[in-house]
């Protein structure tokens, strides 16, 4: 197998919160030992409530935050601390589209200006190569040559989300962060932009980090997934593996609100609807931060932070795939953990 593109080994971001009664700092935890490896030409995807810390852990692995902790092997080289000109190389290689097309475009710039400023700020190619290589680039997105001297209001959001694409691809990335690309777009664009990745995919082998809330999408996309909850992984496997038989409390609850087009599937399927209060990600409690709307909750998911679980070539970060909490349910002639039962019927600690 070819070594990863990107390794992220316990990656924190911490921001500051303010000062407590105490006088000491408070630290909003956004992202809390992450972990997870993206090969050449794989995609994974990043689910999870609003606010979870999807995009923070985006924008700090393409380093527009710098880590707390951790950290982050971009092909084989340690970028975790690097800055200004020595992180110059990792930037033209490693890219981002952000969420909103209609802010991340400079109004003032015509499309011309905005796909070759990357190109000018790098010093790369002359001034005629620049020219040609943006036509090029605006016939990869699937937009017209004479659009080049356009200005962004001039575009529908389809459109401006293709002229990120293009910025994106201007300076010949090998990975790409892809925040949200298509929430802020119309369902039937949605799937444009979708076919339009994927292609760009297949055609320069590109590896993406795809975070998104339309767990469909994701499922379509992404070759692995990963859930997060309260800048936690929950739940981090192949796709195919967690959409079909999900393990944690969390992942299956995201799962059972997906639509099923079939009507009789949709009314067979049983919503998970989760109650209680979510914690607040300022100095969280060292527990279980999924304890209060739970499910499945027991003694010691209050009293302590569960592990991160190796299950059936998955990592889940929940007290019920512990060893020994396996290995007390365990039936002796079944040793891989399928189909946990309601353990709520007796807990045995
Ligand atoms: Fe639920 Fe406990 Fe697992 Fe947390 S550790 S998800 S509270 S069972």
């Amino acid at each position: 197998m070819a070594a990863p593109i990107l390794e992220v080994a316990h990656l924190c971001k911490y921001f500051d919160a303010g000062r407590a009664v105490s006088g000491e700092t408070k630290k909003l935890k956004a992202v809390e030992d992450v972990s997870f490896a993206i090969s050449p030409g794989e995609t994974m995807g990043l689910v999870g409530e609003s606010g979870c810390g999807k995009s923070t852990l985006g924008r700090t692995i393409v380093r527009i935050h710098d880590p707390t902790a951790g950290r982050i092997l971009y092909k084989g080289e340690d970028i975790t601390r690097r800055k200004n000109k020595h992180l110059l190389p990792v930037r033209r290689s490693m890219q981002m589209i952000f969420q909103d097309p209609y802010a991340s475009l400079d109004p003032r710039c015509t499309v011309g200006d905005i796909l070759a400023e990357p190109m000018a700020i790098h010093r790369l190619y002359t001034k005629r190569e620049r020219a040609s290589r943006v036509q090029a680039l605006l016939e990869t997105v699937g937009l017209k040559p004479d659009h080049i001297r356009r200005y962004p209001h001039e575009f529908s959001g389809g459109q401006r989300q293709r002229i990120s694409i293009a910025r994106t691809l201007a300076l010949d990335p090998e990975f790409i962060v892809c925040d949200e690309p298509i929430s802020a777009l119309d369902v039937s664009i949605q799937a444009q932009i979708i076919n339009l990745l994927e292609r760009i995919q297949d055609e320069r082998g590109l590896s993406y980090l795809f975070i998104a809330h339309d767990l469909g999408m994701v499922r379509h996309i992404s070759h692995k997934i990963g859930v997060m909850y309260l800048g936690h992984m929950m739940e981090y496997g192949q796709t195919a593996d967690v959409y079909d038989n999900p393990y944690h409390p969390y992942t299956k609850a995201l799962l059972s609100a997906v639509p099923v087009p079939d009507p009789k599937t949709a009314r067979a399927k049983q919503r998970i609807v989760l109650k209680g209060e979510v914690f607040t990600p300022i100095d969280p409690p060292a527990c279980c931060l999924f304890a209060n709307r739970c499910p499945h909750v027991m003694a010691r998911c209050r009293r302590t932070e569960p592990p991160v679980c190796h299950v059936a070539g998955r990592r889940v970060a929940c007290h019920l795939y512990t060893p020994d909490f396996l290995a007390l349910r365990r039936n002796g002639e079944n040793p891989i953990f399928t189909d946990p039962p309601d353990w709520r019927a007796d807990i045995p600690v």
